[in-house]
């Protein structure tokens, strides 16, 4: 799917109610209130007064309420027309590096606060659930912030760097999280709660995997030493590593920084379109099914505290 698709797809506040109305009922218009089918259509005019043109009445004698295909959505409470949500998540889903809010401000015709607020919400929707990473998982830490400082910018303590744990399968997911230290008390449950315990851990030389693998993975963990070699046959983390410089690319070009509050999210949304990378369209519908699903992300609690830097992206 791509954006001259998607432009003509959903022209038209109608079209994007159409297809939210096919995702949120694939058996059939029922209420959000309570959950009949038994309901009857209303087509007005929609202006300033009312905002959805389409509207259903619940027929249900108890209830008998009026819903809307956005109703108890994201896209309710939003002055944005549902045309421009629908481009931005195409555009955002489509963007192997990110996209940042500047770039959407300028495409969707919006104001920055506006394109900033709705990045965040779309990406808010970008979580991959999920079970245990089987077979072979590479696991590795990276640290975000450049070794090198940046013109105009102070040296970075290493203690002090953004840090991201990342694990993928061979030819598979991959999942990366923001983790305060390389510490192996923070390492260990989180390669716990993503790697099955019958996976064949590949990492590097680093001594913390060494001590994890004492009575975790024993004998399925296969050691690179970086200091000889960067592959033995298949015994590397080349994977890995593409992943990370995919991340940094996307980080350092698209966002020029990222402070550590939305950190995670950013993660997230990498991993979700690295994921997806074969399934365009899945991507955006699952995508908007979460949108519709999940709360909105109020704009407040967004810029509670130390967002100054994030906001000048
Ligand atoms: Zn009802």
């Amino acid at each position: 799917m791509n954006l001259i698709e998607t432009t003509r797809q959903f022209a038209t506040d109608d079209q994007c109610l159409d297809y939210l109305e096919a995702a949120r009922w694939p058996n059939g218009v029922c209420c959000v209130h309570c959950g009949v089918l038994n309901v009857s259509t209303i087509t007005r005019k929609a202006g300033k007064k009312n905002k959805r043109a389409r509207i259903y009445q619940c027929l249900e004698k108890e209830c008998g309420k009026q819903f809307s295909a956005t109703s108890g959505t994201i896209f309710n409470d939003t002055h944005l027309p549902l045309t421009k949500w629908f481009m931005a998540i195409a555009m955002i889903c489509e963007a192997k590096k990110g996209m940042s809010a500047k770039q959407l401000e300028r495409h969707l015709g919006v104001n920055y606060r506006t394109a900033w607020h709705l990045c965040h919400r779309i990406r808010e929707a970008m979580q991959d659930g999920g079970d245990f990473l089987t077979g072979v998982v590479e696991a590795d830490e990276t640290y975000l912030t450049p070794k090198k400082p940046r013109k105009g910018k102070p040296y970075v303590k290493k203690e002090k760097r953004d840090i991201v744990l990342g694990m993928i399968e061979r030819g598979g997911r991959l999942r990366l999280i923001p983790i305060a230290d390389a510490k192996r008390e923070i390492i260990e449950p989180v390669l716990e709660a993503h790697i099955s315990p019958d996976a064949t851990l590949q990492t590097d030389g680093h001594a913390t995997y060494g001590i994890i693998t004492e009575h975790k993975w024993v004998g399925k963990h296969r050691v690179i030493d970086h200091n000889r070699s960067y592959a033995w046959g298949d015994v590397h983390t080349n994977t890995i590593e593409n992943a990370f410089s995919q991340l940094k690319r996307g980080i350092y070009g698209t966002f020029h920084k990222v402070s550590i509050k939305h950190l995670g999210r950013y993660c997230n949304e990498f991993s979700y379109r690295f994921n997806r990378r074969e399934q365009q369209l899945q991507m955006f519908d699952s995508t908007l099914k979460n949108l519709t699903r999940g709360e909105a992300l109020p704009y407040r609690k967004l810029v509670s505290k130390s967002t100054i830097d994030e906001r000048q992206q």
